[in-house]
Order: C-alpha cells, then sequence, then structure tokens
C-alpha cells in the first residue's frame, strides 16, 4: 500500500443551480461522462502543474510554464492594436510584461502598480520583450501548495476548480470497495482507493514522472481493473448471442434463386474473395444464432457485391434485408447500385427495392414505409432512418451496416429486436406478398453483417472484438491500377492545376478537396467556395467546376453528384463529404488540400476515389508550409505512409502505431474512447491475465462480475454489447 497519498480534501458537492432541474455546471458534466460518484473518481487528471515553487525570470526559458512573483512597475489599458492590458512585473532578477485582452476592471487594480503579485503562465519571447499572456494571478506571498495540481480535461462553461471539487467530491463518497477479491488481482497492485488517491492527490514529494509511469502499482490496478471489465462484458455478451435467436435463412441455391440470378446478371466475375466472404456469410445466415460478422476489405475492393448477394440469399429465403449508410450520398450510390443489380429480378417476384431517409418527403417516405411494413420492399436501402421508430418490417432478417465505426452504438442497438414482428405490422396482411415472421416465443433479432474499409489489425481484432466474426477481402477487381501518390508543398498550387489541365485534356475528372478548416462549417464552406472560384478562373470557362459540401439541400448534392458521375462538371470541389462511397471511375486525380490535417484513413479513403477505372490515375497531397501551419511529427508519418503504401491493412497497420490503440479504436467507435488507462499494445501480459479470469469469474461469481462491470462500464456496457 502507499504510504504518502496526501488526504483528500473535503467532500463538497458539485454546484447546483438554484431550484429544480439541471444545472449548467451538471450539464457539462453530463458531457464529459460525469454522472455517478464512480464516474468521478475514475475521471483522471489529465495533466499534473507544478505550483510548489516560484523561479527566478533569468532562470526561465521562453515556452517554459512558470510562477514567478515581483512587483508591477507599470500597469496600463492600450486600444491598439486591440484593446488590452500590460502590465510590467519586476522580480529582481528581469521583467516581464503581462498582457490581457479580456480583464475585469478587478485585475486592472489587482495589477495596479506597486502591487505585489504571483503569476503564472507561459513564458515567450519576442520582439517587445518576453510575455505571459493571460497569466492567473495572485497575491505575493499566498502559501505555496505542497504537492503538484492535478488538471483535469474540461469544456466550455466548467471551470477548472469547479471541475476539481467536483472529482473530490464524487471519489470521496465513490464505493470503492475490491469487488473482485485482491488475491485475484495482478500481485503487486495496489488497491483501488489508494491508487485513484495517489493520482487525483499527488503527495507532497511525488514528481510528474511518477505519476505519468504507467507501469506504477496504482496505474496497473486500474488498467487490470478496466481490461477486466471489458473482457467480462465481452463474454456477457458473446454468451447473450449465444442464446438468441434469429431467423435461419436457408434458401435452395438453384438456378431460379435471386443469388444465382444475380449472378448472372453482373457484368464481372467475382473476385475469389468475394466469392469467400459470400460462402462465410450464407454459412452464418442458415444458423438459427444471429451472425454477428464484419466484412473489412480496402476501399474498392467491393464489399457492395458481398452485401447484395447476402441480401439476395436473405430474399431467396423469404425474409427482408435492410442496408444502412452513414451518409445520405453514400446510401443513395448504394441504392442505385443494387436497384441497377436487382430491381428487375425482385420486379418478377412482385418484390421491389425500397428507400429510406430523414430528408425524404412525408408523403414518400410513408409510401415507402408502407411497403417495408407489408413487406414488398425486399432490400431496404438508407441511412439511419431505416432502422428509425416509426419503420416496421414484415420480416427483416439481415441487417447490414456500411462503414460500421461512423454509426453510433445507438444506432447499432436499434437494430436489436427489428426482426420481430411489429404488432401492427402482422395486421396488415391483405395485400402482403409475404406472410409475417412468426416468433415462436421470444425476440428474434436480425443477424448482422458490418462493412469497414478500415481494416482492424489482427491482435486488436482479437483482443478486443472477440465476439466479432471476419471476413476479408484481400484481393482487389483485376483491372485496377495502382494510384500513384505525392506530396506538393502548399506554395507549389501552380504545378497542381497544370496537372488539372493535363487529366481534363484527356478528358478526364478530378476531385479536389477541401480540409476542415475548424468547427465551424460556415468557415469551410466559405474556403470550399473560394477554391471553387479560383479553379474556374485559372481553368477557364470551358471547364465547369462543381461544389460539394455538407449544407446543401439533398436534391442538390445529387444533382451535383449526379452531373459529375455524367461528366459534364469535370472537377469537384468538396468538403470531406465525398469520402466514402463515391464512385465515378472516369476520374483519375485527387488533389486534397491540408492533407497534413486529415488522419490517415481518411486519406486512404479519399484516394480511393481514383484508381477505380482503367487510366493511370494521382493523388495530390498539398501540405502546408510558412505561415498557414506546420506539419508536425506525426502528419509527417501519415503522409510519408500514404506515399509508401497504398494497401489499406498496411495503412491501417501505420495508423494504430502513430495514434496507439486507445485512440485507434476509440476514433472508430465514434463515441468515448474504450480503453482510458490500460493500452493494448503495452499491456498484453494484463490483457492475457483479464482474458483468463473473465470466464471464471463468470461462471464462479456472476453476481461479482456484474458489480464490476457496472462499476467501470456503467450504462457503458450496453454499448459494448453493440
Ligand atoms: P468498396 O469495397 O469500396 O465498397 P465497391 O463495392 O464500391 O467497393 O466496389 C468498387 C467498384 O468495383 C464498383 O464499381 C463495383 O461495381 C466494382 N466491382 C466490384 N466487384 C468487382 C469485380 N469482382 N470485378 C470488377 N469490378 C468489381
Ligand atoms: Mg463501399
Amino acid at each position: 500500500m502507499p504510504a504518502k497519498s496526501a488526504v483528500a480534501p473535503a467532500p463538497d458537492a458539485p454546484p447546483r443551480a438554484p431550484g429544480s432541474g439541471e444545472s449548467q455546471v451538471q450539464r457539462a458534466l453530463k458531457k464529459l461522462g460525469l454522472v455517478r460518484d464512480i464516474d468521478f473518481a475514475l475521471y483522471l487528471p489529465m495533466r499534473y502543474e507544478d505550483e510548489t515553487r516560484v523561479v527566478r525570470l533569468v532562470d526561465t526559458r521562453d515556452g517554459d510554464t512558470v510562477q514567478v512573483e515581483g512587483v508591477i512597475t507599470d500597469s496600463e489599458v492600450v486600444f491598439r492594436p486591440r484593446r488590452q492590458l500590460i502590465a510590467t512585473l519586476d522580480d529582481g532578477s528581469d521583467t516581464v510584461q503581462l498582457r490581457f485582452f479580456n480583464f475585469y476592471p478587478s485585475q486592472q487594480k489587482q495589477l495596479a502598480p506597486g502591487a505585489r503579485v504571483r503569476v503564472r503562465g507561459e513564458i515567450k519571447g519576442g520582439f517587445v520583450g518576453r510575455t505571459i499572456m493571460h497569466p492567473t494571478v495572485k497575491a505575493a506571498g499566498t502559501p505555496l501548495p505542497l504537492a503538484l495540481t492535478p488538471i483535469y480535461s474540461t469544456i466550455a462553461g466548467l471551470a477548472q476548480p469547479v471541475l476539481r471539487r467536483a472529482v473530490q467530491a464524487g471519489l470521496a463518497r465513490a464505493p470503492l470497495h475490491a469487488i473482485v477479491p485482491n488475491p485475484m488481482m495482478p500481485e503487486g497492485a495496489w488497491g483501488l482507493r489508494e491508487a485513484l488517491s495517489f493520482l487525483h492527490y499527488p503527495a507532497p514529494d511525488v514528481a510528474v514522472a511518477t505519476l505519468e509511469d504507467h507501469s506504477h502499482p496504482a496505474w496497473q490496478r486500474l488498467k487490470a481493473e478496466e481490461l477486466l471489465a471489458q473482457q467480462l462484458s465481452q463474454l456477457q455478451a458473446r454468451r447473450e448471442r449465444a442464446a438468441q435467436r434469429a431467423p435461419a435463412l436457408r434458401a435452395p441455391a438453384d438456378a431460379g434463386s435471386l443469388h444465382a440470378q444475380l449472378l448472372g446478371v453482373l457484368p464481372f466475375q467475382p473476385t475469389g474473395a468475394q466469392q469467400r466472404a459470400d460462402r462465410e456469410i450464407a454459412i452464418d445466415l442458415a444458423r438459427t444464432q444471429p451472425m454477428h460478422r464484419l466484412l473489412q476489405g480496402d476501399v474498392g475492393s467491393g464489399k457492395t457485391l458481398v452485401a447484395a448477394l447476402a441480401a439476395a440469399r436473405c430474399i431467396d429465403a423469404g425474409f427482408q434485408c435492410a442496408l444502412m449508410a452513414p451518409t445520405e450520398i453514400l446510401a443513395s450510390q448504394h441504392f442505385g447500385k443494387l436497384v441497377g443489380w436487382l430491381d428487375p429480378l425482385l420486379a418478377a417476384r412482385g418484390l421491389r427495392v425500397a428507400w429510406l431517409t430523414g430528408s425524404q418527403k412525408k408523403k414518400e417516405r410513408e409510401a415507402m414505409e408502407a411497403i417495408v411494413g407489408n413487406g414488398e420492399a425486399a432490400l431496404v436501402v438508407g441511412t439511419h432512418a431505416v432502422i428509425s421508430e416509426k419503420v416496421r418490417f414484415r420480416r427483416l432478417a439481415l441487417a447490414i451496416v456500411d462503414e460500421q465505426h461512423r454509426f453510433g452504438v445507438a444506432q447499432r442497438l436499434a437494430l436489436r429486436g427489428k426482426a420481430s414482428p411489429a404488432p401492427d405490422a402482422r395486421t396488415v396482411t391483405a395485400a402482403s406478398p409475404v406472410p409475417p415472421l412468426a416468433a415462436e416465443g421470444g425476440a428474434l433479432e436480425p443477424h448482422l453483417l458490418m462493412m469497414s474499409a478500415t481494416p482492424i489489425p489482427r491482435t486488436l481484432a482479437m483482443s478486443y472484438y472477440a465476439d466479432l466474426d471476419v471476413s476479408t477481402l484481400d484481393e482487389l477487381p483485376p483491372g485496377r491500377t495502382p494510384v500513384v501518390t505525392k506530396l506538393v508543398a502548399e506554395h507549389r498550387r501552380d504545378e497542381v492545376i497544370e496537372r488539372i489541365r493535363g487529366q481534363l485534356a484527356q478528358g478526364r475528372q478530378v476531385y479536389w478537396v477541401c480540409p476542415l478548416i475548424e468547427e465551424s462549417e460556415a468557415v469551410d464552406l466559405r474556403n470550399a467556395t473560394a477554391t471553387r472560384d479560383e479553379l474556374a478562373e485559372h481553368l477557364g470557362d470551358a471547364v465547369r467546376v462543381g461544389l460539394l459540401h455538407s449544407r446543401m439541400p439533398t436534391a442538390e448534392k445529387q444533382t451535383v453528384m449526379a452531373d459529375f458521375t455524367a461528366g459534364t462538371l469535370h472537377v469537384l470541389v468538396s468538403t470531406t463529404v465525398i469520402e466514402v462511397g463515391v464512385d465515378v471511375p472516369n476520374a483519375s486525380l485527387m488533389v486534397i488540400e491540408h492533407a497534413e490535417r486529415f488522419g490517415l484513413s481518411q486519406l486512404h479513403q479519399l484516394r480511393g476515389r481514383v484508381g477505380r477505372g482503367a487510366a493511370a490515375s494521382a493523388c495530390v497531397l498539398l501540405y502546408a508550409t510558412g505561415d498557414s501551419g506546420r506539419v508536425g511529427e506525426a502528419a509527417r508519418a501519415r503522409l510519408k505512409a500514404m506515399v509508401e503504401t497504398g494497401d489499406g491493412f498496411e495503412i491501417a497497420r501505420r495508423d494504430l502505431e502513430i495514434r496507439g490503440p486507445g485512440e485507434f479504436l476509440g476514433a472508430r467507435q465514434s463515441g468515448a474512447p474504450l480503453l482510458r488507462f490500460a493500452d493494448l499494445s503495452t499491456d498484453l501480459l494484463l490483457l492475457d491475465w483479464a482474458r483468463d479470469l473473465a470466464p471464471r469469474l463468470l461462471d464462479r461469481h456472476p453476481e461479482l462480475a456484474r458489480e464490476h462491470v457496472d462499476r467501470w462500464l456503467g450504462t457503458k456496457a450496453e454499448y459494448l454489447k453493440a
């Protein structure tokens, strides 16, 4: 046990607004996932600040965060170039300027000439002398804390001291008794309360390096508990799924089947990998347990066909299939392709493909919902509108989710139970081509096929998605030409425009992707519009340059996409909405501006938009130089990976290497990162320990297992089952 955790300050309830209801603070806390006492206790500082010492200005370096004490020798408010308060502090060894853009009259008083103050902030060099922008200011001589100060990651509207008090209160109240008996924990690990106190309230002589040393026994305890909770919840999910029932889809594979007919109308031969995936799926679908399969394959590997073949098997067995995509553009591309392949074949059976999105007109939507409800729609394609409450399937048996990581967990959960006939769907029998699905005893789950173009590296798949079966398309359709990737500094834009002219002269088309400049869509849009205008001016009247962005009304987006597909638009400038799914084989050049700002898998996805036809294709990554930014180390590694490999699996491996598994999975999960403490690249021994203990604990002490999962994952436990 640690001898020296500092004593927790007295508990203090988080501030509440007077009256009932949720205060702003509580809302902010909730956003951070802080609701139960235990959530607060497990919310560790993001870093620590050393306020224990006051240093002399002469001993500081530019860029240091420093705490200095001295007398204000001069203080004034200036109005040019901007209203600001500038004070000069002299600590006897040197002077420094303190600057504040937004300040209160009280601060002005606090910094009046002659005042003795202690300030803290980052010191910067500059031609007007050394400066600290917006330092925190206290009266000189205020007692110095003895230990490091924890700093918690926070959001707007939640001040650090408020958050800190709330964490302290939560930690003091949280039940932190050992749920899993200590002898079962990894040897040497500290107790949970000791570990948390140690990290929340550093003892006086504990150094930052010690607190951040993840092999410390305090960290070991947290990691072990977290991994155990994760393994337990996976195991529970797997066992639950084993107990779930799904309609067994066993269709005769004769020449008259939709599956066989689909293969017959294709203008190409499925690749070996596509055939293999199709067979793997067929085996799953024939079972009475729901399929839970990930179909992973690089951009352009032909996942849509595999999805169509699975849908055909489902329809052959007399059931309905739903296909969801994260964006409307992507969904409509799927819809176009699937209608082309399947609609004539379905029509002969009195069936059709339905289209459902949020942006649909009410009347059209209701018409679609009606044919979904009576079973005429054998296949339903759309965005998450497909699984909205209102949509009642008659005989849903297979749900296919494209780009599964871009869907929220809640949306995936909404699919559960959809295979059971809705009560009102059962009554719509009159004109139904298919009888409703009878659930004898208990709800039925649909089979689930998830598709992803960003593969999960094997080690992660094994430990993390242990309950997921995986089919891999490791072969591209023949006739693809590798895309040549070039890095170009942004000031060489002229050369890129020459390149574009070259491609256009050959009758090819070009994508130009603008970056996310900032959180504001309005600014991004302005930027994309400016780029469109600039290109239109450079390329001349004969070239048609279109613009695509996420704010555009759907109909307009579709028109632009249709024009680009038809070749009447030659250059498409877009924000990142074209990231997935766009399929225009005549496009041969992809320009990505500020490529350093994109994630690696996103860059790879974007690049996958070209090289779909026979023409030699290229991807130009424009990167920032000089004033518009610097390319950091991680960004450099991403760009390097793009130039060096075109293989999606290698890209995923590099991405994992650059980001670490926590972030890698976190980003994929489109929500909170799943592991906060453990790191799957370094904690494999602990992972083994957790994998080993989880089944024994669940068998022998199911109540402890449940309590442990609840403590660690709480409401998040539901998520992991999805
Ligand atoms: P992704 O896996 O990225 O979703 P798609 O399903 O969009 O890939 O397929 C990319 C392109 O390749 C589409 O135009 C599709 O029709 C075509 N395609 C798929 N399978 C084959 C194949 N076996 N042979 C030739 N072209 C194919
Ligand atoms: Mg796709």
